[in-house]
């Protein structure tokens, strides 16, 4: 719509949408109201959109995602918990251990992220392990601990959902409910979060490009869900000195293809402490909205992914470093 355009004017353009059978979202940002149609081309043709009052441009999204091609929001999206906020020029700081194993180690790890300032505390209650003999997860007695630490520290809850028989009892905790990158293409469980009233955060998939990837978030979009960050974890690659191999180029694809925000996962990619610092350094360079980070008061002692994760103790350091480059590229942690 033009910048002037009116409500009226706006409401029109709906209107006649929804006449045809298209479905229709506004989208108002601070300097451009878009309006964003789906369905069938052939419906939207019979529409005279262009001599509408108000109408500036009527824009064709040939690509395979739409509601979550940057084209169709006027402002970059803003993931807003109670506050805590992660996009646009905020800069999430998602931090927390790799999994909830008993109350203390949780609650010691989320008053470290607090004080460091950190957006939001990450804790896996339910694992996806390569192994089936490893520690899978404390599962629902996780979550408790999980709104415990919330309580105490104010912080939002990031935890993963694996299973549908688990919806209830994950959103239920979860302010932000993750996908992991095992489950990126789990399509019915990709519906199931696009019906619930959360945020996610969905992780690359091993092996998914960027395409797969946004296609991936479309799922969740078209059930209604459009608060989604994406998050790039490392792919598979022939190197292996590194666990996963950080796609940083897709960091920058991604941020000009969605208007959604894209954190890093330095942990994961990384596979070992020494090199996540330098690998977060990237992710704000490149231009990331955020990043999730595994931090643990005793690493050492950790059920999963020990080597990665960065003792508590450290934690102030590490985010003062990161925080000194996010004001650098413009952004402030959220
Ligand atoms: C995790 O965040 O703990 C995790 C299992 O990550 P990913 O799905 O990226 O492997
Ligand atoms: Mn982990």
């Amino acid at each position: 719509m033009t910048p002037g355009a009116s409500a009226d004017e706006v409401d029109h353009v709906v209107a006649r949408m929804q006449e045809v059978g298209v479905d229709a979202r506004v989208s108002v940002g601070r300097e451009a109201t878009v309006i964003a149609a789906t369905g069938e081309r052939e419906l939207l043709a019979t529409l005279p959109l262009e001599g509408y009052p108000g109408v500036e441009q009527v824009l064709p999204i040939l690509k395979p995602y739409k509601l979550v091609a940057r084209e169709v929001s006027a402002d970059p999206t803003v993931i807003d918990v109670d506050g805590h906020r992660l996009g646009d020029h905020w800069f999430g700081l998602i931090a927390g251990p790799c999994s909830v194993e008993y109350r203390e180690q949780t609650l010691e790890t989320a008053r470290a992220v607090a004080a460091a300032g950190g957006t939001m505390l990450r804790g896996g209650a339910f694992k996806p392990r390569t192994s089936p003999y490893t520690f899978q997860g404390l599962g629902v007695e996780a979550l408790e601990i999980l709104r415990d630490a919330r309580a105490e520290t104010g912080l939002p809850i990031v935890t993963e959902l694996m299973d549908p028989r688990h919806v209830e009892e994950v959103v239920e905790t979860a302010d932000v409910i993750q996908i992991g990158a095992r489950n990126s293409q789990n399509f019915l469980l990709l519906a199931e979060v696009g019906r619930a009233h959360k945020p996610v955060l969905l992780k690359r998939g091993l092996s998914t490009s960027v395409e797969e990837l946004l296609m991936a978030a479309e799922y969740i979009a078209k059930e209604g869900n459009e608060r989604i960050i994406l998050c790039e974890r490392g792919i598979k690659t022939f190197e292996t000195t590194t666990r996963f191999t950080l796609d940083l180029g897709a960091v920058a694809v991604l941020k000009h293809e969605t208007h959604l925000p894209v954190i890093v996962d330095p942990s994961h990619a990384a596979g070992r402490r020494d090199l996540v610092l330098p690998l977060a350094r990237a992710a704000v360079a490149v231009g990331a909205d955020g990043i999730i980070v595994e931090t643990h008061p005793r690493p050492e002692e950790a059920l999963s992914d020990g080597p990665q994760q960065i003792p508590t103790a450290e934690f102030g350091g590490f985010v003062d470093e990161v925080r000194a480059l996010a004001l650098l590229m413009g952004k402030e942690i959220g």
